[in-house]
């Protein structure tokens, strides 16, 4: 990507984990958790190596008060460690200058999440940005996880602009099918972080 990406956008988003701060939360335990937890509920074997799949499948059962529990141990085990947080320092510099970019003053910025809302802000907090934002899509918001993009599709929504208006950055592959799935235009975080770095450069 380049800087020309970003002049014609309206929304800015952005993936939190790895993208935004890097979080500390013990994901194996809280994988094990819901597998146990799950195992036991449904009488059923069943190991979920991603905590989507055990949502999605907990959502075909229509058990909607077992999904609320999920993102409620989801949130505990997200917030334990919340203060250890690692804010990525390029991209909070990117977040609270992003004029000097070539970003409009009046784009507007969201993340796209699979953490809970709770951590979303919490961790945006931290990083002293969460006035920067002006709207989130966490874990409990869609039924639909990434890579489907039912989240940025609820986005776009929002805030009423074309996809080609729209630009999403995210640190892993499932990020950019997402977006590819959206028909938005979509990065690696550290394409974004190279452009931060040469402009911070000069
Ligand atoms: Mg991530």
């Amino acid at each position: 990507m380049d800087a020309s990406s970003l002049k014609s956008k309206k929304v800015i988003v952005f993936d939190l984990d790895g993208t935004i701060v890097r979080l500390a939360a013990d994901w194996h335990s809280l994988r094990k958790l819901l597998n146990t937890r799950y195992c036991e509920k449904y009488k059923e074997k069943g190991h979920f190596h991603r905590m989507s799949d055990l949502l999605s499948d907990i959502i075909a059962r229509g058990d909607e008060e077992e999904l609320y529990h999920n993102f409620s141990i989801m949130q505990k085990y997200e917030n334990e460690n919340i203060t250890k947080n690692e804010p990525i320092e390029d991209v909070i510099y990117f977040v609270n200058n992003k004029e000097l970019f070539g970003v409009n003053s009046a784009v507007k910025l969201a993340v796209f999440s699979l953490n809970t809302k709770s951590t979303i802000i919490k961790s945006l907090q931290i990083a002293g940005v969460v006035n920067k934002f002006e709207f989130y899509i966490g874990r409990e918001d869609v039924r639909a996880w990434k890579p489907n993009p039912e989240g940025l599709l609820k986005i776009r929504d929002h805030f009423q602009v074309l996809k080609e208006h729209m630009i999403y950055f995210g640190d892993l592959k499932m990020d950019l099918v997402a977006g590819g799935n959206a028909g938005i235009e979509s990065y690696k975080i550290g394409d974004l972080i190279n452009l931060i770095k040469k402009v911070r450069k000069n």
